[in-house]
C-alpha cells in the first residue's frame, strides 16, 4: 500500500464516524414530520387539475374488464412494474396492473417538465438494468 492508498485517520480528517453519525442524526430530525397526512395537501380546490392526466385526448378512458386473476398491481410506476416482472419470474404470470394514467411510468409519466432528471445515480436508481444489459448513458438520467 502506497502513501495515496492509505485511508486517512479520523484526526487527519479533522472529523470521524462519531461526528459522521451525529451529522446524519441532525439531517434526519430535520426531515421528520409530526403532523402525518396532515403535512399534504389535498389534491382538491384549486389543485384539482393535477389529479387529471394532462398526457392523453381529453375525456380518455379504458373500458372496464371482469376477470379473476393471482395478483393485481395498483399503479403502473417503477414499483408495480418491477413487482409485475419478479412475479414473473417467480412463474406467476397471471397478473395485471391497473394504472390510472394514460401509460406505464409513474412519476417519470407524470413528470416531464424540461431537465427533469433523477437525483440518485441512474446505474443505482434504474431498476433492471443487469437483466436488460442497459447502461445508462447521464449519471444522472433525464426522464425521457
Ligand atoms: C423529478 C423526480 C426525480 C426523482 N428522482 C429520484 C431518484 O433519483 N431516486 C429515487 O429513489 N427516487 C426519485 N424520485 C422518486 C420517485 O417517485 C420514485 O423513485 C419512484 O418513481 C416511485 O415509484 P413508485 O412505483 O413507488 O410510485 P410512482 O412512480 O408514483 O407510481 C405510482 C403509480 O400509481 C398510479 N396510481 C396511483 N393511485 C392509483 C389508483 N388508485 N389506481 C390506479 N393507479 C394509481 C399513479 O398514476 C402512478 O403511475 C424522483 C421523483 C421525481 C418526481
Amino acid at each position: 500500500m502506497n502513501a495515496r492508498q492509505r485511508i486517512p485517520t479520523p484526526a487527519e480528517l479533522g472529523c470521524g464516524p462519531a461526528e459522521v453519525r451525529r451529522k446524519y442524526a441532525a439531517e434526519r430530525d430535520k426531515r421528520l414530520r409530526t403532523r402525518g397526512n396532515d403535512q399534504y395537501v389535498e389534491v382538491a380546490g384549486d389543485f384539482a387539475c393535477y389529479e387529471a392526466d394532462p398526457h392523453v385526448a381529453p375525456g380518455f378512458t379504458r373500458a372496464p374488464l371482469t376477470e379473476t386473476l393471482d395478483v393485481l398491481i395498483l399503479g403502473g410506476g417503477f414499483g408495480g412494474m418491477l413487482a409485475a416482472a419478479r412475479l414473473a419470474e417467480a412463474g406467476v404470470h397471471d397478473v395485471r396492473i391497473i394504472e390510472k394514467a394514460g401509460d406505464f411510468g409513474g412519476t417519470w409519466y407524470w413528470n416531464r417538465y424540461p431537465g427533469a432528471q433523477c437525483d440518485i445515480e441512474s446505474y443505482v436508481y434504474l431498476p433492471l438494468l443487469d437483466e436488460t444489459g442497459y447502461v445508462p448513458r447521464e449519471k444522472y438520467a433525464f426522464q425521457p
